[in-house]
């Protein structure tokens, strides 16, 4: 079973594999250390990752990137909006109000969702793990930004689906990043918690954590960030300094020439890293626009002046990860940086300000995330044998479960009530019991409580619960178990009627047994069962509006069975037992992909990734006619020679010219059965002369090997 990690980023993608003596980066079939997160669609093929970005500069407007700023996101989203504004491509709201991609593929214009271009995008780092182990990767780990909602992280869950990988668990970065770090620390205590804040500062994002460490374990003890405050937005400040100067100097406005603006920015992120490591710095351009070459210049100080309002929203997250952690800021021992755009002096500068002591970089501050991902896969995979360490992750966000509840002056079946059951912090994974006093069908919505760190709608997903069936007693509880996975997904995963009943007869061993399983397929329809109102008058009895009766912590997993009750033989008092019986749910997360949407993509990658095998097997078959012309014709003025008459080498010189010729011409763009036939067809004039050659250079050897012994 495959053990890997993989690190998707805005920009670049990281795969490392756990081999037995260690984690591994692994390398690219352009033997790089990261691979571009690009998908590039060809008129025959897909380039995906090294050869996407390869093609990119011919064809930016179908090469996809970015994508990880997409999944997820709808399409009215404002800071989406703003991210499309950087991209090359065309986007357009599809009829479920999320993002298309528009690319032309094949000769045509095609839509893809974000979710199926990370599909392909994962598909790639899935094949580069595989060259490397040599062996098929389905399990893996997958880091993703802690800020990622529930749906993005579903739409991770399909695009991973697609791609034919079985995620494990989706771990934050800085997790990962705390991990990996972790993992080898030998000097941890068993008592006196370490604590390290992580701050990663990437291409778009920002996002810290402060983990308490102790042997053998770590606890995210709190999580923030900023999801758009990044590299790129000092990119964006030196680009609006340097169009609005060029527009005074040179009279040339970047923004009516696409290909000046992709120049000028691209011209301002290299600027950007020259200006980390010197104080001031040139920024030239030959040929802009109007056939006008520009030159600029920069020191570090005017950079952090006109950088100042992105600088100051640094701290922010600072700040609250420290407030929600609980500690002063002398009780951070140790700051980590990581993240390439931490390399900008003047956010180390906050850093220190901020801490009050110097962020050091002992991570790999590009494979970190990979790595941590790839050691949480072999900690979950059974096949590994790790170092015993513990991560206690804690969840980001707060959910709460909302539904229409019982009040006196209720209509449409009354006020609306909310009962928060994962409050920010929570660990992750956690199951948790609601306990409802409801008798008829009713639905419950999945929200986050707050969603001012968020960009994305409070309501995440609604549950059916119901139908129910006839109720015998008199205040039954509907218990709604609510899981957070391993993932931070979370669902109500199932609802379970307890009735209490009163049991006068003796119950022996087996006879218990029976009337569990009979009175758990079917409740009796012979009792009345108490309206949906009368229940919820009774809840407000107990607790003035609310019907939910209470919150379970940590519902056992094995809590399942059909009926709980005391099995002791021969109890003659009158006794209660709880029946159970479980009710349907039903769910409707907003915005994903039904299970037949997964399978019609997985269906649509197929095809997709055939077509590209078909294309590169073409395209080796051609090069193999190719190769054997010009291997054949040296041989045959060489070492064939004497083994072909005159008119038999003249005939097929002239045939493997003309083949050579029919490749740059008419034999350009063949299928691949086209090439093997010609290879077959030169063959069989070629193969007969090498015959010759061969049966006498093996004669000579026999002669060779004999003359030797004698
Ligand atoms: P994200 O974390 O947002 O998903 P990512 O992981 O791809 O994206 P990183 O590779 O950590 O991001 O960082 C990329 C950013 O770092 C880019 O904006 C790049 O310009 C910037 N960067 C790289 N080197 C330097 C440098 N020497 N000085 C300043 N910025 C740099
Ligand atoms: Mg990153």
């Amino acid at each position: 079973m495959s053990v890997v990690g993989f690190d998707f980023g805005n920009e670049s993608c990281i795969v490392a594999v756990a081999r037995q003596r260690g984690i591994d980066v692994v390398l690219n079939e352009e033997s790089k250390r990261e691979t571009p997160a690009i998908v590039c669609f060809g008129e025959k093929q897909r380039f995906i990752g090294t050869a996407g970005a390869a093609s990119s500069t011919m064809n930016p407007k179908n090469s996809i990137s970015q994508i990880k700023r997409l999944i997820g996101r709808q399409f009215s989203d404002p800071e989406l909006q703003r991210d499309l504004k950087l991209l090359p491509f065309n986007v357009t709201e599809g009829p479920d109000g999320y993002p298309l991609i528009h690319a032309r593929y094949l000769g045509e214009t095609r839509t893809f969702t974000p979710t199926q271009v990370l599909g392909m995008v994962l598909s790639n780092l899935k094949s580069i793990a595989e060259q490397n182990l040599n062996s098929a990767v389905v399990d893996c780990c997958i880091g993703i930004p802690v800020y990622f909602t529930d749906l993005q992280r579903r739409a991770v869950l399909d695009a991973a689906t697609i791609a034919g990988l079985h995620p494990l668990r989706l771990i934050h970065e800085t997790t990962a990043t705390a991990l990996a770090y972790g993992i080898y620390k030998t000097d941890l205590s068993e008592n006196d918690q370490l604590n390290v804040a992580f701050v990663d500062i990437g291409h778009a994002s920002m996002q810290v954590c402060i983990a308490g460490f102790k042997k053998g374990q770590l606890k995210i003890l709190a999580h923030s960030f900023d999801h758009s405050l990044g590299g790129r937005d000092f990119d964006e400040v030196l680009f609006w300094h340097f169009a609005a100067k060029f527009k005074e100097e040179y009279k040339i406005d970047v923004f009516q020439n696409a290909r000046a603006c992709i120049r000028l920015r691209a011209a301002c992120e290299k600027l950007k890293k020259v200006l980390s490591a010197n104080p001031e710095a040139p920024l030239n351009i030959e040929c802009l626009m109007d056939e006008k070459d520009v030159r600029g210049f920069i020191k570090r100080e005017e950079f952090e002046l006109i950088s100042a309002p992105i600088l100051q929203r640094v701290k922010r997250p600072l700040e609250k990860v420290l407030a929600d952690a609980g500690l002063a800021v002398e009780d951070v021992h140790m700051v980590e940086v990581v993240g390439s755009a931490s390399r900008i002096p003047a956010l180390i500068k906050i850093l220190i300000e901020f801490f009050g002591k110097e962020p050091r970089r002992t991570m790999n501050a590009s494979e970190c995330v990979a790595r941590g991902c790839a050691l949480q896969c072999a900690i979950l995979s059974p096949t590994f044998k790790v170092r015993e360490f513990q991560v206690n992750e804690s969840f980001p966000f707060p959910i709460s479960l909302s539904w229409k509840g019982s009040s006196p002056d209720a209509q449409n079946g009354g006020a609306e009530q909310q009962q928060l059951v994962f409050p920010k912090g929570n660990p992750i994974p956690s199951v948790k019991a609601v306990t409802f006093h409801k008798t008829s069908t009713f639905s419950v919505d999945v929200q986050y409580s707050d969603i001012s760190d968020l960009q994305a709608p409070a309501k995440i997903s609604t549950y059916t619960i119901g139908p129910f069936p006839t109720i015998r007693s008199e205040r039954p509880k509907l218990k709604v178990k609510v899981r957070l996975n391993l993932h931070g997904i979370v669902s109500l995963e199932s609802a379970t009627l307890l009735e209490e009943e009163e049991v006068e007869v003796p119950v022996s061993k087996e006879q218990a047994k029976e009337d569990t399983k009979m009175e758990t397929d079917e409740a009796p329809s012979d009792t009345t069962a108490p309206s949906a109102n009368e229940t919820d008058i009774n809840m407000q009895d107990a607790k003035g509006t609310a019907d939910v009766a209470g919150v379970e912590n940590g519902v056992p997993e094995s809590g399942d069975k059909p009926v709980q009750m005391d099995t002791d033989t021969k109890v003659e008092a009158p006794k209660k037992k709880v029946k159970k019986t479980n009710v349907p749910v039903a769910e409707l997360v907003y915005g994903a992909m039904s299970p037949a949407d997964v399978q019609n993509a997985v269906e649509k990658e197929f095809e997709m990734a055939l077509q590209d095998r078909v294309m590169e097997e073409t395209k080796d078959k051609k090069n193999a006619v190719e190769a054997y012309v010009y291997d054949m014709r040296n041989k045959l003025s060489d070492k064939y020679h004497d083994f072909v008459t005159a008119s038999e080498k003249e005939e097929f010189i002239a045939k493997l010219q003309e083949t050579e010729d029919w490749l740059y011409e008419d034999g350009e763009d063949e299928t691949k059965g086209v090439y093997v036939a010609k290879l077959e067809e030169l063959k069989k004039q070629g193969d007969p002369i090498e015959e010759r050659y061969r049966e006498y250079t093996e004669r000579g050897t026999v002669i060779d090997q004999l003359a030797y012994c004698i």
